[in-house]
């Protein structure tokens, strides 16, 4: 299909839909002088939505983020029209109704009795097939997603998604489109969640699993993941913020989608909580309470005056060792040196995806004296210990004092193999690979639309690359041994690149 070149002016696109996306759309297009025709079922829409863009390009000339005359041409090239019909010009129509696969059909056949024969049909769908969206047209090799995320203009990421009849052309002149958006553009094949989606289903079932195996209140949870590995939000902030009558189904859409695949597997505790009404931050209460808009807060325990008269650390794992030793020394703890620990000394271990439990037995240490520090995660905001089921409260006591004495907020947290963060990220890294083994999108592409997209701190590729392949590989394979589920099985593009001792972001010719 011969299609026009993205960057060619005047460029007509059609938006069918003027709720949130559809306008957010035509905001960014009409911005990069691209002609607007907005088109709603519901009579006068299209008009409101004309308008209120209006209103917002004269707010933002007016706050000096946009210069008034290119706030007065944008105005101009949105066009809000009555009738499909007036749709036939267009060079590209981007469909942004309802997520109802029979209304998008009915609306796609339509169209393509309307526009001309190279006109491209794009949908901005979320959740339904790219694929089944365009069957049963006449030609399917025009229509392809074009997944935008909301807000538009400040969410800089568009996915687009060849189905499984997309010709190629279809999805480069997309991919520029998207660019003369200002967005970053990445492509992915049609598969559900395409990227971000996808990718995004390990924080929130990797911590409901770390809650549901009562490793630590949701609220520690959060904070572990906020203060060490750097999410902006934590898990449980986060699903109150999306609200869970719009995450639970995602959750569960994508997991069976894939089969009843284990990585997605969804906790019978976010299905109870949708049961109750606790959705979140907008119904006042999900996993925190709100009141006058703000979450209910939980203290942190005030630092213990309590310290071990001496510390042995273990030195199966060597970066932890060296890293617990200097902590010990800087917090000006006293060392036991010796190659067994000393009958009144706390024993700290240093698990590479091991919970606590495993460290001591493999030692034969006291497992009552013995405690774990994350060290592979960022020890200054705050410092993770965790206990064996059988850590005395007189141990976790001197733990919490030693390692806060600093004023470093310290949580401890029960037995866990791979602790939270290393257990979080690990889960993280791996379905990000198995993206790029099922050649879903390529490795850069997977890292870009998960960083913006998802604003994680990292790409997942990237952050597996600098935890180390072999290390997130470690903590998976611990985490399978240790729990026997299959969820934790090693994606193989994360085993050969951790054999080849290469990044996770080589791609295969
Ligand atoms: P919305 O409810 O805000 O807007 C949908 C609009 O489509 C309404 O104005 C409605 O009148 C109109 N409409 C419904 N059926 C129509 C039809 N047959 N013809 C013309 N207009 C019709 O919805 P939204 O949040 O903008 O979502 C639109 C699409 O974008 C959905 O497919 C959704 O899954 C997807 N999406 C939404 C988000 C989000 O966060 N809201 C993010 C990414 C993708």
């Amino acid at each position: 299909m011969q299609t026009i070149n993205a960057a060619s002016d005047p460029l007509y696109l059609a938006i069918v839909g003027a709720g949130t996306m559809g306008r957010g759309i035509a905001q960014i297009a009409a911005q990069a002088g691209v002609q607007v025709r907005l088109f709603d079922a519901k009579a006068g829409a299209a008009a409101q939505g004309v308008k209120d863009l209006a209103d917002t390009f004269e707010r933002l000339a007016q706050k000096g983020k946009l210069d008034p005359q290119a706030a007065a041409a944008a105005t101009a090239r949105l066009q809000p029209v009555e009738a499909l019909t007036d749709l036939a010009p267009c060079n590209v129509v981007v469909e942004a109704v309802v997520e109802d696969l029979a209304v998008k059909r009915r609306l796609f056949a339509e169209l393509e009795e309307t526009v001309r024969p190279d006109c491209v049909l794009a949908t901005n769908t979320s959740s339904l097939s790219v694929t089944a969206i365009a069957a049963g047209l006449k030609h399917p090799q025009r229509v392809a997603g074009f997944h935008f995320f909301n807000p538009v203009p400040l969410m800089k990421i568009v996915e687009v998604v060849d189905g499984l009849l997309t010709e190629p052309s279809v999805g480069d002149f997309l991919l520029q489109l998207g660019r003369r958006f200002g967005h970053t553009a990445v492509r992915a094949k049609d598969t559900p969640g395409f990227i971000v989606n996808h990718a995004g289903r390990g924080y929130g079932t990797e911590a409901l699993r770390l809650l549901a195996e009562g490793v630590a209140e949701f609220h520690q949870l959060d904070r572990i993941l906020r203060d060490t590995a750097g999410f902006k939000l934590g898990p449980f902030e986060l699903m109150d913020l999306t609200a869970l009558d719009v995450s639970h189904p995602v959750m569960e859409s994508i997991y069976h989608q894939y089969y009843e695949e284990p990585r997605f597997r969804p906790q019978p505790l976010t299905r109870q909580m949708l049961a109750a009404g606790l959705v979140g931050r907008k119904a006042g209460r999900g996993f925190y309470r709100y009141a006058d808009g703000q979450a209910e807060r939980f203290d942190e325990a005030p630092a213990s005056p309590a310290r071990p008269p001496r510390v042995w650390v273990s030195r199966r794992h060597e970066p932890g060792h060296r890293c617990v030793v200097a902590l010990v020394r800087a917090l000006g703890g006293t060392l036991d040196e010796g190659a067994r620990p000393a009958a009144d000394s706390l024993c700290i271990v240093t698990p590479l995806g091991h919970d606590a439990t495993t460290c001591a037995a493999a030692e034969g240490l006291d497992a009552r004296r013995t405690v774990a520090l994350d060290t592979l995660f960022e020890t200054g905001r705050r410092r993770v210990v965790m206990g064996t089921p059988l850590t005395s409260a007189e141990t976790r006591e001197q733990a919490r004092g030693l390692f806060g004495a600093d004023g470093v907020p310290v949580s401890v947290i029960r037995d866990s193999a791979g602790l939270v963060a290393p257990r979080v990220v690990a889960t993280i890294v791996n379905i990000a690979c198995e993206i790029a083994q099922q050649r879903i999108a390529a490795p850069a592409d997977i890292d870009r639309a998960v960083t913006l997209g998802l604003g994680y701190p990292r790409g997942p590729l990237a952050w597996g690359d600098q935890l180390g392949a072999p290390t997130v590989l470690t903590v998976l394979e611990q985490l399978h041994g240790t729990t026997g589920d299959p969820r934790y099985r090693a994606s193989p593009w994360l085993k050969r690149r951790a054999q080849l001792g290469v990044s996770l972001l080589t791609d295969e010719e």
